[in-house]
């Protein structure tokens, strides 16, 4: 089955990008875009970690540095090797909450949220790049057509935890907290086989009973914030960083729109700029779960 998303169903649904990392649009409806890698796919058996279950060709270096090339993307190091330990772990009972991680290689990690937009060739170009990113996803914004995320996850790209339905979860009462948090754990261990690992409030704001409720759920390891914001044409970095990423710092961006970018840029190429940026500060793109 193969279908084209209307461009119209996404242009009517304006939404606000904030610099606090999500669009608040409601879930848009319309039929589901699918990618020839779902041809590819293998049973959603459960399974513990994360690991790509598309098998891609091993290809040269030539071959590498083409695929970069035909996303005018500037050649990346591939991912130094990870420790062998996770630098990022549980410390007095309580789950860490990050927006770096502790390292010294110039790594960062791509975190790409909400689930708004479900660009087909945003799919072809991270199978082309093989960079791995880490998606936070929100059941009301996906729940129209889990299946784009499928193959993205089959690349070995983790998929997290981000709510049901994206609420400022200070606003919540524990047990509704519990309710967004380990209601979309269930729903994304049903969906794509692997219970999420990692957690992102909305907005970046929570409160004490959020990182109870997190770990309430069973399966999550951390509440991951961020340092960068990609936004449709730059990246913002935190006040007093002189623009400069810093090792192991983790990077805001989101499966944004046509109508989300305002037409300026398409989804590719908002991730090509941020790319650009990445490979200019002499930086690479790390795996988090191999991290945290
Ligand atoms: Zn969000």
């Amino acid at each position: 089955m193969r279908s084209t998303r209307p461009t119209a169903v996404l242009v009517a649904l304006i939404g606000l990008l904030l610099l606090t990392g999500c669009s608040g649009l409601s879930s848009p409806s319309g039929p589901a875009a699918r990618t020839g890698l779902q041809a590819e796919r293998v049973g959603a058996a459960t399974r513990s970690t994360v690991r790509p279950v598309i098998h891609l060709a091993p290809r040269t270096a030539a071959q590498r540095a083409a695929a970069f090339r035909k996303w005018g993307v500037p050649l990346l190091r591939t991912a130094p090797r990870p420790p062998a330990m996770k630098t990022v772990r549980m410390s007095g009972g309580e789950l860490p909450v990050i927006s770096h991680v502790p390292t010294t290689q110039k790594v960062v990690f791509l975190t790409f949220d909400d689930g708004v937009a479900k660009d087909p060739q945003f799919v072809r170009m991270m199978t082309d790049l093989r960079l791995p990113f880490t998606m936070f996803l929100t059941d009301d914004f996906i729940k129209d057509d889990y299946g784009y995320f499928t193959p993205l996850s089959e690349l070995g790209n983790s998929v997290e935890n981000h709510t049901l339905t994206h609420p400022d979860l200070r606003l919540k009462t524990p047990a509704e907290q519990r309710q967004e948090i380990c209601g979309q754990q269930d729903r994304l261990t049903a969906e794509y086989g692997t219970r999420p690992g990692l957690f992102r409030p909305p907005y970046g704001v929570f409160t004490a009973e959020t990182r109870a409720a997190a770990q309430s759920c069973g399966g999550i390891r951390a509440v991951v914030l961020w340092r960068e914001t990609m936004m449709i044409k730059s990246v913002v970095f935190p006040r007093g960083s002189g623009r400069h990423f810093r090792p192991g710092d983790i990077v805001l961006a989101h499966f944004r729109t046509p109508a989300q970018l305002k037409g300026e840029e398409t989804l590719t190429q908002m991730t090509a700029i941020l790319l650009r940026e990445i490979a200019r500060q002499g930086y690479t793109v790390g795996r988090l779960e191999d991290y945290v």
